[in-house]
């Protein structure tokens, strides 16, 4: 039986790591079919997502998190943007473009996204109004590999050393997302050596994080896989989804921002208007009643 999506907040009964795991597969299903992006898209977009998500769990409340892949590889970058609350959207530049299989076998993510650089920032409380200076964050790829950069990341701009998990299963043949999900395991500071050492001798062997979330398994079971014997306790659970911010009432906004002379234009020449929103591939299409309303309005 396939799971909904949900996020899980764990910590080891050791109190030497912090624990955050997604299963992410309708979430990352749903935006690969918004964006029709290709197998190997759909496995970076895919990651991202769900690297995002759980980013955005592992900062304070109020926090809104956006990933940037700015890269030089067929992928052209990749966008991402959480919230504490557990939604997310985001986007790749270039959905269409593919790489062959790596010599493994594996959809080449590292080959798709290539050299460049990955950007964190963190804005704390602008969905309330209150808004402070962002926290921004740069690091340069390390693989493309999406879980790999943002391990780099949380070490080099952040100071927290963790591991980060971040798998997306395309099925073969109808190129659907089947499975998506992850984990970030955080090193808390003060941490015992040997502990960490363990740990790492069992995220050496542990399964593939997507082998436990396509035989239907929740992201409790696949830190039970992961961890082994490590005890650990699940602090919450809550859902999360695909969900963008865009709307008609905002397309009219942007509309009626361009100035009347824009609007008559636009009106004159195309008989009406079409927005697509970058994150969600929404179109919105304003008749030539909406415009001569703006233009009324405005
Ligand atoms: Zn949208």
């Amino acid at each position: 039986m396939r799971q909904d999506d949900h996020l899980i907040q764990a910590a080891s009964n050791d109190g030497s790591f912090r624990i955050l795991a997604a299963v992410t597969t309708e979430l990352a299903a749903e935006a690969c079919r918004r964006h029709r992006t290709s197998p190997t898209a759909s496995a970076a977009l895919g990651r991202a997502l769900s690297g995002t998500l759980l980013l955005g769990a592992s900062f304070k409340d109020l926090e809104y998190v956006t990933v940037r892949f700015v890269c030089k590889g067929p992928i052209g970058g990749i966008v991402a943007e959480a919230n504490s609350r557990g939604t997310v959207r985001g986007y790749v530049r270039n959905p269409g473009a593919d790489v062959p299989l790596s010599s493994r076998g594996k959809l080449d993510v590292g080959a798709l996204v290539g050299p460049g650089m990955l950007h964190v920032i963190r804005e704390a409380g602008a969905e309330i109004g209150f808004v402070k200076e962002p926290y921004q964050g740069s690091v340069p790829l390390v693989s493309g590999e999406i879980a790999e950069d943002l391990t780099h990341y949380l070490a080099t701009s952040e100071q927290i050393n963790s591991a980060v998990a971040l798998g997306v299963f395309v099925d073969g043949e109808g190129e659907q997302v089947t499975a998506a999900g992850g984990y970030i395991i955080q090193v808390i500071p003060g941490a015992d050596e040997d502990a960490i050492s363990a740990l790492e001798a069992r995220l050496a062997v542990a399964p593939h994080v997507t082998d436990s979330i396509r035989r239907g398994g929740s992201a409790e079971l696949m830190l039970l896989e992961a961890l082994g014997d490590l005890p650990f306790t699940v602090l919450n659970r809550r859902p999360v989804a695909f969900e963008c911010k865009c709307s008609y009432d905002r397309a009219i906004a942007i509309v009626t921002a361009l100035g009347k002379e824009e609007v008559t234009d636009m009106l004159d020449k195309d008989r009406g208007a079409e927005l697509t929103c970058h994150f969600c591939n929404q179109v919105y299409f304003l008749d030539e009643e909406s415009l001569m309303g703006i233009i009324a309005n405005g």
